[in-house]
């Protein structure tokens, strides 16, 4: 799955990323999925470790244009973990309190701590994304933010966070298609945001603050994965791939038990 990270100072042009692609897997639909059901209980064993060891801190940043899966892939790739060690944080608009600080404020309270594993359904990077493309502050503002980012990504690593970001890649005609599906579907009335058609008109600009953001903040300590995303059942399967092999890489082990346990005897 090498071929979706984004190399440092690489250029980012979005459009020149298949959404479609799924040269990774030769196989169906039927089969993806199975696959990625097979993954899963390897990333809950993994997931096991992560809390037991009380060692590594793992986060995992989503990021996506509406309707690109966000809330799928926490649904199917985080399948089955145990919720004990596993937290999803959600960045909203933020509070008046959080505005009256600065933006990594809150997202620094979020971070995952020892054997625990976070996932940000949206980020500090809405302060380089939304907050650009609605003018929400200056743009002298906003630039520095990069730098700022990398080093709040820098110190988490270097204090034990391994850090994985994710784009989900969609294109505009399939988010049209789920937009109308949402629609057409009474149960689906809930996920249909009237806002989201207005963010939909601003599709360029968002497109142009992504390929800035991820040029500017893929580093070796907390590499950017642009996402294939046209297909759920593929989406799942990079991200799921990426993420047990980066845990694997961690060769975490089981703590000793302090005690000789070969003396115990439970009456
Ligand atoms: P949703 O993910 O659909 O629940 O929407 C959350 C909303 O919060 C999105 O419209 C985001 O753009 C917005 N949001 C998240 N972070 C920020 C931020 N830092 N500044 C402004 N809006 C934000
Ligand atoms: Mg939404």
């Amino acid at each position: 799955m090498d071929k979706y990270r984004v190399k440092p100072g690489a250029k980012v042009r979005l459009s020149k990323w298949d959404p479609d692609d799924q040269s990774e897997f030769k196989g169906d639909k039927e089969q993806g999925r199975a696959k990625v059901a097979k993954i899963n209980d390897d990333l809950e064993a993994l997931q096991d470790l992560l809390y037991g060891e009380h060692k590594h801190k793992v986060l995992v940043v989503l990021q996506a244009m509406d309707t690109a899966g966000k809330d799928g892939v926490i649904r199917s790739v985080f399948d089955g973990v145990n919720p004990q060690g596993v937290r999803v944080a959600a960045f909203k608009a933020p509070s008046s309190v959080e505005l009256d600080h600065d933006y990594l404020w809150r997202v620094h309270q979020q971070a995952p701590g020892k054997g625990e594993m976070v996932i940000f359904n949206r980020s500090h990077y809405e302060d380089v994304l939304v907050v650009r493309v609605h003018n929400l502050a200056p743009k002298e503002v906003w630039s520095r933010r990069y730098e700022h980012i990398n080093a709040f990504e820098k110190l988490l690593a270097d204090e034990g966070t391994t850090i994985l970001k994710f784009f989900l890649h969609i294109d505009k005609d399939e988010q049209a298609a789920r937009l109308q599906a949402r629609l057409d579907d009474p149960e689906k009335h809930w996920k249909f945001a009237v806002g989201d058609l207005a963010e939909r008109k601003l599709w360029d600009q968002y497109t142009d603050a992504y390929n800035d953001a991820i040029e500017q903040t893929s580093t070796p300590w907390a590499p950017w994965y642009i996402v294939p995303a046209n297909r759920k059942w593929y989406r799942d399967l990079v991200i799921s791939t990426v993420l047990v092999k980066t845990l694997k890489d961690l060769k975490m082990k089981f703590p000793e038990n302090k005690d000789d346990l070969s003396k115990v005897v439970i009456e």
